[in-house]
Parts: structure tokens; C-alpha cells; sequence
């Protein structure tokens, strides 16, 4: 298995994950032109993708879901929360098959095995997303207000992770947003702050990591340079060693093999 990043952060979410033949994307929040034209720069034709995986319907994870689905049909795996709250937002395109998942449930797209798990965030049934070619396993999680129990035991294991910097909480506290948005953000059902990540990845089982990223970065309340540095505490690695998804750039194919 093989990942890869389109963009990462507030204004806009997508992943890719490669065993064999089978593609998904996790989550589709860029617009068409910039999604087709990031794919290309990993090689890859919209064409090759097998499926969407959405995590939940906040407009930088969700919003070209349907679109570039129907455009290349794809069929799109989310749950009914998701789904539900993304036809109340007009988002829900007729002729685009949707497969309702459970957050109980794996299942299997084509070569790819899919575990779906339940995180606290502001959304209407978010879920976020270990897959496994089964041999190797890659956890990808953000949009996290705070880690639970189930969250840690789920991570234990894994062979890659994308895990969620949102903001350094001194800069999101000085900075500019008002004051309800900053306690939103900061509140068990926002994201995740620097520390947080830090302390989630040293409770982790680690003796199988092989690659951490950091993710999801606030460019208002957050710089590369302190998500990584907490990362790296927390694995007592250098700060080099951590990857960095970026808004403009995602990150460049990473392989588990
Ligand atoms: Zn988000
Ligand atoms: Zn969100």
C-alpha cells in the first residue's frame, strides 16, 4: 500500500491510498479543477480512482464529493449522518451510488479493507479511517475535539499515520477569531491542538509506526515548525522525521511496502 496527500488543512481535505489496482480517496474537499489536476501531479487519472470515503460533511472535506463522483462515477462510502446532513445542504447529487457505512462495521473496497471509527467532532455521525492491504495499515485521522480510549486502541498498530495539528493553542487564543469560533475549535467536538496530538501519539503502540504526518494545520493558528517539534517529542525522533502535509501541496507518495 502507498499514500499520498492532495491538500491538507482548512480550506480544503483529500487523501490517497493505493494497493494494487485499488484507489480511494479519503474525502474530497477541493474543487474539480484543483482535484484533477492534483491527482495528475501523482500520476494518477480520475479514472484510476475506485471510490470515495467520506468522513463527514463539513465543506472542507465534503464539498466536491458528489461532484467529482458523478463526473467519473464513483460510488461514495459514508454514513447516514453524513449523508443526511450533506442532502440538507443541497450536496447530494442524483446517480451517484452511495454506500452507507457503519462505524461498527469494516468493509472492503475491492483490495482495500476499510475500518470506519467514531470520533468527537461537530458534525452530524463523523467517522474517520484505519485501512489496511491486510499486512500494512495506515490511520488517517483529523477533525478530532479531543482523543477517547477507543480512538487510542484503534490507532495502536498501525504502520503509517496522518494525524491531525490543528492549532498551537497560545497563537489560536491570541489570534484574531472571535472568541466563540476559538472555543469552538478548542472544545471537545473541534480539533485537535499540538499538545493533544502529542500526548494521543506517545499512548499509541508505536513498535510497528513507520510514518507520522502531521496534518490538518490551522495556517492562522499553527506553524509547521511547532506541529512537528511536538510530533517528534512524542517519538523522541527529529523534528525532520515527522511529515508535513501542506493546504497547497499535500505530501508526495509515501510507501508501506
Ligand atoms: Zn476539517
Ligand atoms: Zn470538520
Amino acid at each position: 500500500m502507498r499514500f499520498a496527500s492532495l491538500g491538507s488543512g482548512s480550506s480544503g481535505n483529500c487523501l490517497v491510498a493505493e494497493h494494487g489496482e485499488t484507489r480511494v480517496l479519503i474525502d474530497c474537499g477541493l474543487n474539480l479543477t484543483e482535484v484533477e489536476r492534483r491527482l495528475a501531479r501523482l500520476d494518477l487519472l480520475p479514472g484510476q480512482i475506485s471510490a470515495i470515503l467520506v468522513t463527514h460533511e463539513h465543506g472542507d472535506h465534503a464539498d466536491c464529493v458528489f461532484t467529482f463522483a458523478a463526473s467519473h462515477a464513483l460510488p461514495v462510502y459514508l454514513t447516514y449522518g453524513t449523508l443526511h446532513s450533506m442532502k440538507g445542504g443541497g450536496k447530494v447529487l442524483d446517480g451517484v451510488k452511495t454506500n452507507l457505512i457503519s462505524s461498527k462495521e469494516t468493509f472492503q473496497v475491492q483490495d482495500l479493507q476499510i475500518k470506519p471509527f467514531t470520533v468527537p467532532h461537530d458534525a452530524r455521525e463523523p467517522v474517520q479511517f484505519v485501512l489496511s492491504d491486510g499486512d500494512k495499515k495506515l490511520g488517517v485521522i483529523t477533525d478530532i475535539g479531543m482523543p477517547t480510549p477507543h480512538v487510542e486502541q484503534v490507532l495502536s498498530g498501525l504502520d503509517a499515520l496522518v494525524l491531525e495539528c490543528n492549532y498551537d493553542l497560545d497563537m489560536l487564543w491570541e489570534g484574531p477569531y472571535p472568541r466563540w469560533l476559538k472555543q469552538r475549535i478548542a472544545g471537545p467536538f473541534g480539533h485537535l491542538d499540538n499538545r493533544q496530538s502529542e500526548r494521543l501519539l506517545g499512548a499509541l503502540d508505536r513498535s510497528r509506526l513507520k510514518h507520522v504526518v502531521a496534518a490538518h494545520l490551522s495556517q492562522q493558528n499553527n506553524r509547521p515548525d511547532l506541529a512537528r517539534a511536538a510530533l517528534a517529542r512524542a517519538l523522541g525522533c527529529s523534528d525532520d522525521w515527522i511529515g508535513l502535509a501542506t493546504q497547497e501541496d499535500g505530501f508526495g507518495w509515501r510507501d508501506l511496502t
